[in-house]
């Protein structure tokens, strides 16, 4: 088979490339393989589907038609399983080969491996796929399950049980740090996430490793490393994701944590990009490369790559590391250095308020804000994104954005005229639009 334009992966990477692509190219030949079953979806709505929260035809990228409207061929349930990049081709699990004229990796990532006996049993699953909520609901309609444990208090972990609790299920969840979210939370932040789930019932079992998973025909309960075991009937694994780079490694493109890209979206071969959870690009406040699986930076690197690929020029604006969501009904915000401490040389502001799900943090490298973190109420986050990315000194002025009712107009005005010269060359794109980068 020969392709003008392969993507590898089914995400919403590889989704916006093929918007990307048809932008520029509306002819070419374009083949989208995914080992899923299922066309690009809403990867961040399977905790909602599992608490039918969302139906299952609200789930799909721009609706059934997307494939056939912009000239995709779909092969879904396939998988590629080897690059040649000096040939140009790609090997599918069926031994079919495909040549391609541009290529992009958009893999993704997988879940970590938990390597604890019982990890196998029937009743224990994974949580990130549309076919594992088809998965869990088989489940859920066979056996009776009234507590379940979640191993994992990372985003993936918390949504599963979100999902779970929303069916009225107890759960109880382990984590091995000492508290949620430790990827982007701190201590006292993610004390008020669990006081507030825990209000709702949720247990928790900070500062535990998983020994093994019990059970016979299926699993029964979860054994700690300190002898306690929970009673589970149903478990989830949600041990964090690592990025699917194995092709472009075993092709000998540079891979490090990710796939290397640059502004471009192009790997370290120039007909080769890569983007999402499995590319390793920009990030705008240490200037270097990282992986930032976030779907918004998926999404933007993936339509980047895609007009690239189709003979485009445009670069990608580094990404900030940020987490917008809601658990179980409390907000929280997360953008860029929200870990910083003070004994790293960061000044730090926070606020607390007694008996309410309240937490801010706000982190600054001299006076420019780095980070934020925003527990139970998030207005103006994306003031404070916009601060963030923009880099500019608050001299005088950093106490002012702990204020509940700060304003742009509370802001210097350069920072205005900043977003105003930022808005016209387009690097803060209305996000809806189907060429918006
Ligand atoms: C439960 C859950 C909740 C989330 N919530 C949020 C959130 O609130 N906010 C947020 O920003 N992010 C969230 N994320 C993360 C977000 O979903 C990811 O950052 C985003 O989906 C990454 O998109 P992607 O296209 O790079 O990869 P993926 O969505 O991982 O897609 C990769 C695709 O490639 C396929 N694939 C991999 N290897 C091969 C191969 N060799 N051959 C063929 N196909 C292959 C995979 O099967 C998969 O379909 C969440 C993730 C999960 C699981």
């Amino acid at each position: 088979m020969q392709a003008d334009y392969l993507i590898v992966g089914g995400g919403i990477a590889a989704a916006r490339a093929v918007e990307g692509i048809r932008a520029q190219d509306p002819g070419g030949r374009l083949v989208l393989v995914t080992a899923e079953s299922d066309p690009p979806y809403f990867r961040p709505l399977i905790s909602y589907l599992l608490a039918n929260k969302v139906r299952a035809e609200a789930m799909l990228w721009r609706g059934e038609s997307f494939c056939a409207e912009n000239a995709v061929e779909l092969l879904a349930g396939r998988r590629a399983v080897r690059l040649d990049a000096h040939a140009g081709t790609v090997l599918l699990d069926g031994g079919e080969e495909v040549r391609y004229g541009k290529l992009l990796l958009a893999t993704g990532s997988r879940p970590a491996d938990l390597p604890v006996p019982g990890r196998d049993l029937p009743g224990v699953f994974l949580f990130a796929t549309w076919e594992d909520v088809r998965a869990i609901k088989r489940y859920l309609a066979r056996c009776p399950v009234k507590r379940a444990v979640v191993i994992g208090g990372g985003l993936v972990g918390l949504k599963a049980a979100e999902g779970l609790a929303a069916l009225g299920i107890g759960v109880g969840l382990v984590e091995l740090q000492d508290h949620l979210l430790p990827a982007v939370l701190d201590q006292e932040g993610g004390e008020v996430l669990a006081a507030a789930l825990a209000e709702k019932g949720w247990k928790f079992f900070f500062g535990r490793r998983v020994t093994a998973i019990k059970g016979a025909e299926r699993v029964c309960g979860v054994a700690l490393d300190d002898g306690t075991v929970l009673p589970a009937d149903l478990v989830i694994t949600a041990a964090g994701m690592v990025p699917l780079v194995a092709l472009a490694g075993e092709a000998g493109l540079n891979v490090q944590s990710g796939i290397v890209v640059d502004a471009y979206m192009q790997t370290s071969h120039a007909d080769i990009y890569a983007a999402g959870d499995a590319a390793q690009g920009d990030e705008a406040l240490s200037g270097q490369k990282r992986v930032l699986a976030l779907w918004p930076i998926a999404a933007r690197q993936g339509y980047t790559a895609g007009l690239n690929m189709a003979g485009g020029r445009r670069r990608c604006l580094p990404g900030i590391a940020m987490n917008a969501t809601t658990v179980a009904g409390l907000p929280l915000v997360t953008v860029g250095l929200s870990l910083g401490a003070e004994e790293d040389g960061f000044t730090v502001l926070k606020e607390r308020r007694p008996g309410e799900f309240f937490y801010r943090k706000l982190v600054f490298r001299e006076d420019r804000l780095v980070g934020a973190l925003l527990v139970g109420e998030v207005a103006r986050a994306g003031i404070l994104t916009g601060l963030i990315r923009s880099g500019l000194p608050l001299p005088g002025r950093i106490q002012e954005l702990l204020r509940r009712d700060f304003g742009l107009l509370d802001l210097p005005a350069a920072y205005r005229e900043s977003l105003l010269a930022q808005a016209r060359q387009g690097l803060y794109p209305s996000g809806g639009g189907r060429d918006a980068a």
